[in-house]
């Protein structure tokens, strides 16, 4: 019984009908979802909002139809609302009992909304809401048409989704104002991220770092309906037609409350690299803590890279195999493009408040070069942080702001990450060179370099 049908249920799913078919073993699977969809990217939904993605079926990797041929019994529109793990049973909104064998817990984590965000009866405002299903990405077009040209959106929050949907609204022609709580872009060290907020600037978003949203400003139009104008935060406010709430997701693990199933403090499950939680019961994705493998902290890294590897290990070893999840070194990607200007922003590894609370010595430099030879038509700006460990000259964390070509270079400091290696083995390693492509040492490897040289 899997509860949740998308990226991690479905691998999970999935995989374990294909172990089960090599071992001859059989298996029913029956996977509940509270939801319209299966198997679809989140990850695109800033780029439909954009324009950049035509349709939704784009979105859409495998329908409920094709999940059904494969031998799943799939059930949409089902939300489980408790599981006793003793009796192994899971009830659903509509009251129904459901026995299972081994449950998996794949359930996601749905977007934060704080309460001002709300009207007094708990109920949300037309205007405002997350980006997080593929429903909240056709209410926002349908919000963008709505408000007409000249509407002006404020996102609240500076994470990746934040900066994905002030890009979506730009390209659209609206005005936007981002709004966060912390110093920049959630991902980046200061030095970096304010390189993303100066590109924003340039684009004609307004950037306003360090304020916590407290309220919406709300008003009566002619018919006596509500409409949000504004949003306020201490001392300030900006005038709003439309307000994205992009400040985080939490485990959606509420069902399991008096399971008796041990959570963190944040909600998330913790479950071996196999998926195990307890007897019977596995866990995969965004509802799950993940491994950090520099430092051996458990962290909440809701991502899909994640949930798709970490549903298809559960998979196999629900079905008696061996695949195991096998952590992460905190690497993630994302863009900015509008208004005349084109960023990849990039990290892998550690921040070094984190490095510094893992009692590392971390050295650190940031490095401008170019990505690809300077004589060349393809070479745009780039910038590479670079830290290590001072006594093991360990590599600890490498952020990347740059042009085309940028972005995916954090993949090569990734792998060094990976098989914990030191500064200077991403300084010497055999790395692809053409002038069209890199100067002959690689903007990291001279970044990397530097920072050896430091040390
Ligand atoms: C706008 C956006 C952009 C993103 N971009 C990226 C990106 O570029 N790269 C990246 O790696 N990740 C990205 N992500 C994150 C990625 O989408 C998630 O990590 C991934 O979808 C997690 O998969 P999951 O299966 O764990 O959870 P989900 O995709 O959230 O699926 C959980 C499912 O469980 C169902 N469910 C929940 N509770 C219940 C219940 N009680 N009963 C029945 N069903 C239930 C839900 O309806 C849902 O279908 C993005 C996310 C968003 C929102």
């Amino acid at each position: 019984m899997v509860v949740g049908a998308d990226a991690a249920g479905m691998s999970a799913a999935h995989q374990a009908l294909r172990t089960a078919r090599r071992t001859g073993d059989e298996l029913a699977i029956t996977v509940l979802d509270r939801g319209t969809h299966t198997s679809y990217s989140a990850c695109g939904i800033p780029y439909w909002m954009a324009g950049e993605v035509g349709s939704v079926d784009e979105l859409v990797a495998r329908t409920a139809e094709q999940h059904r041929a494969a031998g799943i019994d799939l059930r949409l529109g089902t939300e489980v609302v408790a599981a006793d793990v003793a009796a192994r049973t899971v009830t659903t909104a509509a009251g129904e009992t459901l026995e299972y064998d081994e449950l998996v817990v794949a359930t996601g984590a749905p977007a934060i909304v704080p309460d001002w965000a709300l009207r007094p009866d708990g109920t949300p405002y037309d205007m405002v809401g997350p980006v997080k299903t593929l429903d909240d990405g056709a209410a926002w077009l349908d919000r963008f048409d709505a408000a007409g040209d000249g509407a002006h959106v404020v996102v609240v929050g500076a994470g990746y989704i934040g900066v994905e949907v002030a890009e979506a609204a730009l390209r659209r022609g609206l005005g936007v104002t981002v709004v966060t709580r912390g110093r920049g872009l959630a991902l980046l060290e200061d030095e970096m991220s304010e390189r993303v907020a100066v590109a924003l600037c340039d684009a004609g978003a307004e950037v306003v770092l360090g304020v916590e949203v407290t309220g919406l400003d709300v008003a009566q139009d002619g018919a006596g309906a509500e409409r949000v104008t504004g949003v306020r935060w201490e001392g300030d406010q900006r005038d709003a037609d439309l307000v994205v709430l992009a400040i985080g997701v939490r485990p959606g693990t509420d069902f399991l409350t008096g399971s008796g199933l041990e959570t963190a403090d944040n909600g998330a499950l913790r479950p071996d690299p196999h998926g195990r939680v307890a007897d019977g019961v596995w866990a995969a994705g965004d509802c799950c803590e993940v491994r950090r493998r520099i430092d051996d902290r458990w962290v909440f890294r809701p991502l899909g890279t994640h949930a798709t590897k970490h549903g298809r290990a559960l998979g196999d070893s629900l079905a008696g195999g061996e695949l195991a999840f096998q952590g992460i070194v905190d690497t993630s990607i994302t863009r900015f493009a509008a208004g005349g200007q084109y960023l990849e922003i990039a990290r892998t590894g550690l921040g070094r408040a984190e490095a510094e609370e893992a009692g590392h010595d971390p050295v650190t430099l940031v490095t401008e070069g170019t990505t690809a030879t300077g004589y060349m038509p393809e070479a745009d700006p780039i910038a590479v942080w670079v830290m290590a460990d001072r006594d093991t000259r360990r590599l600890l964390g490498v952020q990347v702001v740059g042009g085309h070509g940028a972005g995916k270079r954090v993949d090569t400091a990734a792998a060094v990450l990976w098989a914990q290696g030191t500064v200077d083995d991403l300084a010497w390693m055999d790395l692809a060179y053409a002038p069209p492509f890199s100067s002959t040492w690689d903007v990291l490897q001279i970044a990397a370099r530097r920072v050896a040289e430091r040390i």
